[in-house]
């Protein structure tokens, strides 16, 4: 079997992360990657199961290149849905011959083996594991911010997600080998972090040192060359003050949280066993708006839940106020398989869960209006991450993770990316500023 491999990607950052370490791996194992399926003759798609898109996505997809197998290509799911629909996949799909979910990416190696022997039927399912997927070899896309998992799995059951079931129990890498995976990237020149995980702050260290969140949030935070630390996502219910009183202590440490609340209503928190109450979600929110550094706030909210009255709806509306974010996903509630949830009888037709969603979303594109605009007049420090030909302006991100457009007269093409520069906001809309260099 030749060894040249495409691979997909659908989801979030978490997925995009696997997908670096699962090219790695594979590059590791003497494959090339291809730009096209076209070209490759290993065939994979990485994808995520929160919502069904995303997976009526990938069987779209498989069809599509379904006529291609006859000419040798071998074909694999990854990710989320492979753990979900498990050995079901070869009824829907015959020519998938690999099938591993993201609690196996471990076993990776051993898999190919079996597929380069001729094995039509390769399987890494198994959600048994303590390991979490570390490798030496990650590819990572971008050359200025890395991503790196520090926890993986969720011990949660919120009775909507899918995640514990396709992620498999909650495992925190060491400190040591974060740290240390940190150093080498700062070495390799990336001056950003991202640290990931479904729920961040619930890290705890396995090894002796035992450390939470905040004190690896600070270490990571003080090494040195790694100008900005992100982290997502944070659970309310484990979202203690000491991680605001970090951010406070260290600049590198970014003034941005994100603290999915998914409703503004005590009723739906608790049918969606999200295990605190808007009071208490509140509570931490006014932790942020107390600290020193001016720290954005975004969230993920879920609209339609089974049972969500009109009035439980109206408290989501009043919590976007509330709190007043700088940005949310908002989601329709989606059927996932497996879930309490789904067991729910008072589902809410799919045009009642559009027009909440549209609601949902024009309101708070109101709120951002005004958050912005509050940030004309200021100087922030922005990370060059592209340059817009058509408008001549640099493409920046601040810390608090906004884009910033900027003129600056004299540059142009690729001499700016990656550098920090202090930027004036001189105009704001409702997903954007714009603004000038002002050195
Ligand atoms: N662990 C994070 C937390 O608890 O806040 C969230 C991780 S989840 C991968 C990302 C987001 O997807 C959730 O915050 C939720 O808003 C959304 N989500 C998860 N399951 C969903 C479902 N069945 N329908 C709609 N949105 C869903
Ligand atoms: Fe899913 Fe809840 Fe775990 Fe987040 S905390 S990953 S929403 S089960």
């Amino acid at each position: 079997m030749s060894k040249t491999f495409y691979i997909e990607t659908f989801g979030c950052q978490m997925n995009a992360h696997d997908s670096e370490k699962v090219v790695g791996t594979l590059v590791s194992q003497g494959y090339s990657q291809v730009p096209t399926p076209e070209a490759a003759e290993l065939v994979l798609y990485n994808t995520c199961s929160i919502r069904d898109k995303a997976e009526q996505k990938v069987f779209h997809r498989l069809q599509q290149f379904k006529k291609d197998h006859g000419k040798g290509k071998v074909f694999g799911v990854l990710g989320c849905v492979a753990q979900q629909e498990g050995q079901s996949i070869f009824e829907k799909a015959p020519h998938v011959s690999l099938v591993c979910g993201s609690a196996s990416y471990n076993q990776l190696p051993d898999l190919l083996v079996q597929l380069e022997s001729g094995n039509k039927r390769v399987t890494g399912l198994s959600l048994d594991t303590e390991e979490t997927f570390e490798t030496p070899f990650a590819r990572r896309d971008n050359p200025h911010r890395a991503y790196i998992t520090i926890i993986e799995g969720c011990d949660k059951k919120c009775a909507y997600c899918v995640v514990p079931f396709t992620r498999g129990p909650e495992r925190s890498r060491t400190g040591e080998s974060v740290l240390g995976e940190v150093h080498q990237l700062a070495m390799a020149g990336y001056s950003e972090v991202q640290l990931l995980g479904q729920n961040v702050n619930s890290y705890h260290d396995p090894s002796p040192a035992g450390w939470d969140f905040a004190t690896l949030l600070r270490k990571v935070g003080n090494v040195s060359g790694m100008r900005r630390v992100r982290f997502t996502t944070s659970h309310p219910r484990d979202f203690v003050k000491d991680i605001i009183d970090a951010i406070d202590e260290n600049p590198a440490l970014c003034n941005h949280v994100h603290l999915p609340v998914q409703s503004g209503s005590n009723r739906v928190l608790d049918r969606m066993q999200r295990l605190y109450t808007r009071d208490d979600y509140m509570r931490r929110i006014e932790w942020m708006k107390n600290a020193k550094r001016n720290i954005a706030i975004t969230s993920d909210i879920i609209v339609g839940f089974p049972g969500e009255t009109a009035e439980d709806f109206e408290e989501t509306l009043g919590l976007l106020d509330a709190v007043g974010y700088d940005s949310i996903f908002a989601f329709k509630y989606s059927k996932r398989p497996n879930t309490p949830a789904l067991r729910y009888d008072d589902h809410i037709d799919e045009d009642e869960k559009s027009r909440r969603l549209a609601i949902v979303q024009e309101k708070q594109r109101q709120i951002q209006i005004v958050r912005n605009a509050l940030l004309v007049g200021t100087v922030e420090e922005v990370l060059v991450e592209g340059f817009n030909k058509a408008t001549g302006q640099w493409i920046g991100r601040t810390s608090q993770h906004k884009t910033l457009n900027f003129i600056r007269p004299g540059d142009s093409g690729d001499a700016l990316l990656g550098t920090y520069l202090d930027v004036r906001v001189t105009r704001s809309g409702p997903n954007s500023l714009a603004g000038e260099s002002v050195n």
